[in-house]
């Protein structure tokens, strides 16, 4: 039988202000898979990340994470559930070290990497430990944002768009990150707008369009769902 969901998303929506943004996302996680949310820009990905999270003051409909419904929790109390959430735009402090950087969220449950840990997940980072955060490029943000948020013990991690902006290889190599991360035991939802990526990670894609989960690819039949794909995605 299948794994019960570890985080189940029903019905959710979520607005700005007046401006009603998500009319309905279903979709749901198992226990260590990595799925991806695609879907053209203004879809509704990054907004379903905050709705999850708790970041976005008006929302309804049901997450349920661990069974537990977190939909009238406030973001603090859903990141001690263990979800953590990774901006598009990092958040890095510039003023800050790397290590700074690092030691800045609180383990909110036990089991968080110490920052050997990520260091070991992260090569590159050690050697840059006590560089500030403007001086690292564009991965090596992308990898203390990451890390950083692994310091949490959150096993369920929202990425969103971990590869916006960086070289092939940086790409890769955030691809090895995720993989190795999913052998370890964390789920991970990611939202993608480089498929190819996203194919060479996630176990299903959920297609978001106009606020609304419209599909589901498990990345084994995503070949045989190109055409469809591309529709969905305008390109
Ligand atoms: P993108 O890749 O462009 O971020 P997305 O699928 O993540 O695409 P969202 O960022 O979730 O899309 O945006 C969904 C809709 O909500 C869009 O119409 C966008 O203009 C609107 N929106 C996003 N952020 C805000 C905000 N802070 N205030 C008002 N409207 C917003």
């Amino acid at each position: 039988a299948a794994a019960q969901p570890l985080l189940a998303v029903q019905n959710l929506e979520a607005w700005y202000g007046e401006s009603h943004v998500l009319h309905g996302i279903n979709f749901d996680v198992r226990p260590g898979e990595v799925v991806t949310l695609l879907g053209r820009n203004g879809a509704g990905k990054t907004t379903t990340l905050k709705a999850i999270m708790g970041i976005l003051p008006k929302r309804k409909g049901s997450v349920t994470f661990e069974g537990t419904e977190t939909i009238g929790l406030p973001s603090r109390a859903i990141a001690r559930a263990g979800i953590a959430f990774c901006p598009e735009e990092r958040g890095i402090f510039s003023s800050l070290s790397v290590e700074e950087n690092l030691m800045l969220p609180p383990q909110v449950k036990p089991g968080g990497m110490s920052v050997e840990q990520i260091f070991d997940l992260f090569p590159n980072l050690k050697e840059r430990l006590s560089s500030q955060g403007t001086k690292l490029s564009g991965g090596e943000q992308q990898m203390l944002a990451i890390g950083r948020i692994l310091r949490t013990g959150a096993k369920m991690l929202l990425l969103d768009e971990p590869t916006e902006g960086l070289a092939p290889v940086i790409i890769q190599q955030i691809g090895r990150t995720i993989a190795r991360l999913k052998q370890e035991g964390f789920t991970i939802v990611l939202v993608e707008q480089n498929f190819h990526f996203a194919s060479s990670v996630a176990d299903r894609h959920f297609i978001v369009e106009q606020g609304r989960v419209i599909d589901m690819i498990p990345n084994e039949e995503l070949d045989a769902n190109i055409e469809k794909l591309h529709g969905y995605l305008g390109v």
